[in-house]
């Protein structure tokens, strides 16, 4: 996608009092939508962070984030969400907790007016900013729906603990099922990755510590195609690709990290995404709506960080901001 050169209509003092209530509207306070929020604020942007659930994203559910610049031990990811939550209420950001389920541009304004929806009330604005960040994927195979929550997670740093002593598989191969099979280990007595190829896709380093790891062992070119049990997990089912042959595993415990699908359905047709759902946009962080803009997980793009996610939070704030300020005439020239 090309970078979009825009220059907005000028908005009228009148039209920005009646219509208007907040400058920029951020959806997500991972990493990408705070540091979005701590740009706006020190620009002094009057802006509102929405965040369904609690600040942080994903970063809060990892033990240890080891590749953040800055930290040479590794920081605690709620920790380190934390401190940008502190670091962006700090320079006066506002945050309030609900559900954006709707997205759309104020038809008939001279200027581009935003709508969102936040828990069936509607907000004016004139830039959003998109951090909604990307939730687990789910396997869709038999047993995984209803024994969630008996014996089947999506997350090692919630759940761990009920593991203590038993045997658990870990399905997946990337870098989020080998860093949390890794982190399981310090409660389980035994793991088995399974993964459908013959070798993983997870970084390097990580495949080192996993092979060097005498609790965990492999199961290559397997997927599972059942996961077994009444009131709880007591096994899956397995079948290898290569050979096609099936057996059972007994296990207490099924942690699937399959990767991750964007939460951008409430934005139905509104901006371009690909075909899996994450938004386009230039590399301003614009997104094909003029005054929308999109940073983190639920954008297209090559690496998914909390130092990508921050780059580019601080990239669409820097964006959005140059945009009110041409929007309302008072740019700095
Ligand atoms: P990912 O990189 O997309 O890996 C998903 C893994 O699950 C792949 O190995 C994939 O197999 C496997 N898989 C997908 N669908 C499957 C299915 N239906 N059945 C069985 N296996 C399936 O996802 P991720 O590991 O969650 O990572 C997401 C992003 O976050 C990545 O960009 C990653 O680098 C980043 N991340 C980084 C760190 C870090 O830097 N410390 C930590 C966590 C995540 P194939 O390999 O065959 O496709």
């Amino acid at each position: 996608m090309s970078v979009v050169s825009i220059k907005p209509k000028i908005i009228s003092k009148k039209e920005i009092k009646e219509e208007i209530i907040y400058d920029a509207i951020i959806i997500g306070g991972g990493p990408a939508g705070l540091t979005a929020g701590i740009y706006l604020s020190r620009a002094r942007i009057n802006t509102l962070l929405i965040e369904k659930a609690m600040p942080g994203g994903q970063a809060v559910l990892t033990e240890i984030i080891e590749n953040y610049p800055g930290f040479p031990e590794g920081i605690d990811g709620p920790e380190l969400m934390q401190k940008m939550e502190e670091q962006a209420v700090r320079f006066g950001l506002k945050i309030e907790y609900g559900e954006a389920t709707e997205v759309r541009i104020k038809e008939g304004k001279e200027a581009k007016v935003k709508i969102v929806k936040i828990n069936n009330q509607e907000y004016n604005t004139l830039t959003i900013i998109l951090a909604s960040g990307a939730e687990a994927s789910k396997l869709d195979i038999p047993g995984e729906e209803e024994l969630r929550g008996r014996g089947v997670s999506y997350c090692a740093t919630c759940d761990a603990p009920f593991f203590k002593g038993q045997k658990i598989i870990v399905i997946g191969g990337g870098d989020t099922a080998i860093e949390e099979a890794l982190y399981l280990t310090k409660f389980v007595r035994e793991l088995t990755i399974i993964h459908r190829r013959d070798r993983l896709r997870a970084t390097k380093i990580l495949q080192e510590r996993v092979v060097a790891n005498k609790k965990i062992n492999f199961a290559w070119d397997s997927v599972v195609t059942k996961i077994l049990g009444k009131e709880k997990v007591e096994g899956v089912l397995i079948q290898n690709k290569k050979t096609g042959e099936e057996k059972e595993i007994s296990c207490q415990g099924v942690f699937v990290f399959v990767g991750y699908i964007p939460n951008s359905k409430f934005l139905k047709e509104l901006v371009k995404l690909d075909k899996r759902g994450y938004i386009l946009t230039d590399a301003n962080m614009m997104t094909s709506q003029e005054g929308i803009y999109a940073c983190g997980d639920v954008r297209k793009k090559i690496l998914r960080q909390v130092v990508t996610a921050c780059g580019e939070g601080a990239t669409a704030a820097f964006a959005a901001q140059k945009y009110i300020e041409e929007l309302k005439g008072v740019s700095y020239k």
